[in-house]
């Protein structure tokens, strides 16, 4: 399969160099040049299937063609260590618990894969391959969980000193093996410059071999299909799979382009409904069908506080530009904190369910925007605990940490403190062992 960039003026690539680059060199997002259907007799017996085999038949589609199939196969078993339950919350609302992975939450899915399918394409190389990740937080607990004791791949994060929660930071400090976490003296900008930095640097590259985990890469972002037809097939099993309408809490839009994806293949979704904060640039070009990108500003679904969302280029792909299409598939609705938090206080006390604020913005959105005869799956993007202090205020009683968190607390932080300067960053990389 070849991959093409959504800016068209970059030379295809195959898997290989698209899953290393990351980003095109015209700096548009790789696109898979086919999206196969997947035969019908598939979808007949697809609640009688388990999850790893349904994402077995999605990654063959679309890795099939370059990774042989037993290989793609023992890929998918490793990252899928966990399942995604779909859980019914109450009336015509389930949830698919994307949260039941090392980090608690869906990015665990797109990190592990990519983690092995890299392991994969650089295995019995002579040199190792260096990962950079810039994060605020959550990203970076994601990618070093995911790439954890893979094989000839060393990760190195980066993280603003005194600006990333307790929990998070335990995520990515105490792993140990191939993960080091550098504690950045100053903001996540500086961390993010630091990268940018290294990546254009042209003769550290010629020592080390620097790639980035970044999610607009396919080999995070594609298998994020995967639940999609997994919440089908239990759907349908319980006999509601008829007129399935996904609402999708988004910031960068990943999540849900993958979603559309899953529906060219042929999966039997009627709908998507982008779930936002106040962030809401996608409503906006979805009401106007004009684009305008702004600053982000904060909310309580943090992860969704996203100005100017990545893969927004994929989806006017993905349409040829029709906005009329894009609506006819797509609607957004936009929810502010306090309908957020009070949302979160109200279903639980209505149906025991606890949302984390970015399920609760799916919720809310099915909630509006489901049609008589529609079912509606919200995915639960993350584990509440994760945001207890918004969650715990909003149910006025403890959230516990799920065991995958749990399992962090008590352990030591390792992590090489650092000033927000180029040079002492580069020594440390190029000093290394
Ligand atoms: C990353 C993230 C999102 C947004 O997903 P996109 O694919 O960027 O749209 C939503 N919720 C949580 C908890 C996240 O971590």
């Amino acid at each position: 399969m070849k991959y093409y960039s959504t800016n068209q003026t970059a030379p295809q690539a195959g898997l290989r160099q698209a899953v290393t680059e990351g980003l095109a060199p015209d700096k548009g997002l790789y696109m898979p040049e086919r999206i196969r259907r997947l035969p019908d007799e598939f979808f007949e017996r697809i609640d009688r299937l388990g999850f790893h085999e349904i994402a077995k038949t999605v990654a063959s589609a679309f890795f099939g063609d370059d990774i042989p199939q037993a290989e793609l196969d023992r890929i998918v078993d490793a990252t899928l260590c966990f399942d995604t339950p779909v859980v019914h919350v109450g009336g015509e609302i389930w949830s698919l618990e994307l949260f039941h992975g090392p980090t608690a939450a869906f990015k665990d899915v797109g990190a592990r894969f990519m983690a092995r399918m890299l392991g994969h394409f650089t295995h019995g190389e002579a040199g190792r391959i260096t990962v950079l990740v810039a994060t605020s937080g959550d990203t970076g607990s994601a990618v070093a969980n995911g790439f954890l004791g893979v094989e000839g791949i060393d990760v190195v994060v980066l993280y603003p000193k005194g600006k990333v929660s307790d929990l998070q930071e335990k995520q990515f400090t105490t792993l140990g093996q191939n993960i080091t976490a550098i504690e950045i003296d100053g903001t996540f900008d500086d961390c993010q410059r630091l990268v940018k930095h290294a990546f254009m640097d042209s003769d550290l590259k010629t020592r080390l071999t620097l790639t980035s985990a970044n999610s607009i890469n396919v080999a995070r972002f594609l298998p994020q299909s995967f639940y999609y037809f997994h919440a089908y097939a239990q759907m349908k099993r319980a006999g509601k799979g008829d007129g399935l309408v996904f609402a999708v809490p988004s910031g960068n839009f990943g999540n849900l382009t993958a979603g559309l994806f899953a529906m060219r293949m042929g999966l039997p979704v009627r709908r998507f409904i982008a779930a936002n904060n106040r962030n809401d640039v996608f409503l906006e070009y979805l009401r106007t069908g004009v684009y305008t990108p702004r600053p982000s500003v904060e909310t309580v679904a943090n992860a969704m506080d996203v100005g100017d969302p990545s893969n927004f280029a994929r989806i006017l792909d993905l349409y040829a530009n029709d906005v009329e299409a894009i609506r006819r598939d797509i609607s957004a609705f936009r929810y502010d904190d306090g309908q957020i938090t009070q949302c979160i206080g109200r279903v639980h006390s209505s149906t025991g369910y606890t949302l984390d604020p970015h399920g609760a913005c799916g919720y809310l959105a099915l909630e509006e925007g489901l049609h008589d005869g529609e079912h509606g799956v919200l995915l639960e993007t993350a584990h509440p605990a994760k945001f207890g202090h918004t969650v715990e205020a909003a149910i006025g009683g403890e959230v516990p940490l799920p065991r995958s968190l749990e399992g962090f607390v008590g352990k030591q932080k390792q992590s090489v403190p650092l000033g927000p300067d180029y040079d002492g960053f580069r020594k440390w990389l190029t000093g290394r062992g």
